[in-house]
């Protein structure tokens, strides 16, 4: 259960263990999250914050379709099991920011989990029903979600901050954020934002921007599939899938001069964040934030602040 005398910000004048001095230049470094679990190793990594915390493996590891979940154990069940996993690493965090992100699992993957059966069949469940569009399409389980960052936000950790997955355009985000208004958190006054991972949001990241997100953060993982046309978890196919490939490259890097125009953050949570010539090129770029496998996060901000070196040295000269 949901342990509402949590203090958060009592000791947030501490520095957290391990969080390293005060970088060279602006880059942060944080890390992604799997599962609760994980938070307090994560932490340790002295990473700036969480910069991925997949709800969806909440959901998974209750072992039923969040639609079965709430019809057998009740709506208010379904949302402390959610509350409980995210004020976890929250908790750890704190007062270190914490981006959550929406459920976001193709059809196949709840089809494993009771309740699977009523899953639709779908020929590319990679280009179907997941992330936003189910979420939209189904109001009444994404609000539960939401209700459960409300309640974290109204017991005071404010240190969370929405990402929603798999949007295609402004009308997707206008959407969402509609449902946030609804169960009661304040867009203007919360950090949100949303992934870019299709080449539409990359293309269109203006229309997006438009609608008052905080940060934009590169889903390449699906950026990288869908813009090649590569399925990543096609192993026939797997020495195509390139996330430095030019075209990929020119994506992020067109939409990181826009947010960087309009002052909105952008960041990384796909796997290529760990990769140290994608860290080199994102830097370069300006982008806010790296986030990091946790095992790789050590290594990032090493690289993190060589480039940034590199970047000081060359400007002087
Ligand atoms: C991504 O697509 O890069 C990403 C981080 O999301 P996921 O891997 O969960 O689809
Ligand atoms: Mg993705």
């Amino acid at each position: 259960n949901v342990d509402s005398s949590a203090s958060p910000g009592s000791d947030d004048d501490e520095t957290p263990v391990g969080k390293r001095p005060k970088p060279v230049t602006a880059t942060e470094v944080k890390v992604n999250v799997s599962i609760p679990e994980a938070a307090s190793r994560a932490a340790k990594t002295g990473a700036d914050g969480v910069g991925l915390l997949r709800l969806e493996h909440l959901v998974l590891s209750l072992d039923k379709t969040p639609e079965r979940y709430i019809r057998d154990e009740g709506v208010e069940a379904y949302i402390e099991e959610l509350m409980d996993g995210v004020q976890t690493v929250a908790e750890e965090f704190y007062p270190r920011p914490v981006r959550v992100r929406t459920i976001d699992a193709p059809t196949d993957e709840f089809r494993q989990l009771e309740g699977g059966e009523e899953e639709p069949h779908e020929h590319n469940p990679m280009l179907g029903y997941r992330g936003i569009r189910r979420s939209l399409d189904r109001p009444e389980v994404f609000e539960h979600e939401l209700e459960a960052f409300k309640r974290l936000y109204d017991m005071g950790y404010e240190n969370l901050e929405i990402m929603f997955p798999l949007v295609t355009d402004g009308d997707d985000v206008a959407a969402a954020r509609g449902h946030m208004e609804a169960v009661g958190i304040d867009p203007d006054e919360r950090d949100w934002g949303v992934m870019i991972e299709t080449p539409a949001s990359a293309r269109g990241v203006d229309d997006i921007i438009a609608e008052g997100v905080d940060f934009v953060s590169f889903g390449t993982n699906d950026l990288t599939q869908y813009v090649l046309a590569v399925d990543r978890n096609n192993e026939h196919v797997s020495d195509r899938f390139d996330e430095l490939h030019p075209a990929v490259l020119e994506m992020i890097g067109d939409a990181i001069d826009d947010c960087r125009a309009a002052g909105v953050d952008t960041s990384i949570c796909g796997q290529a964040g760990s990769d140290p010539d994608m860290v080199d090129f994102l830097v370069r770029k300006g982008i806010t934030s790296i986030s990091a496998n946790i095992d790789a996060v050590a290594d990032v901000l090493d690289e993190v602040d060589k480039v940034e070196e590199q970047l000081i040295l060359d400007s002087v000269r």
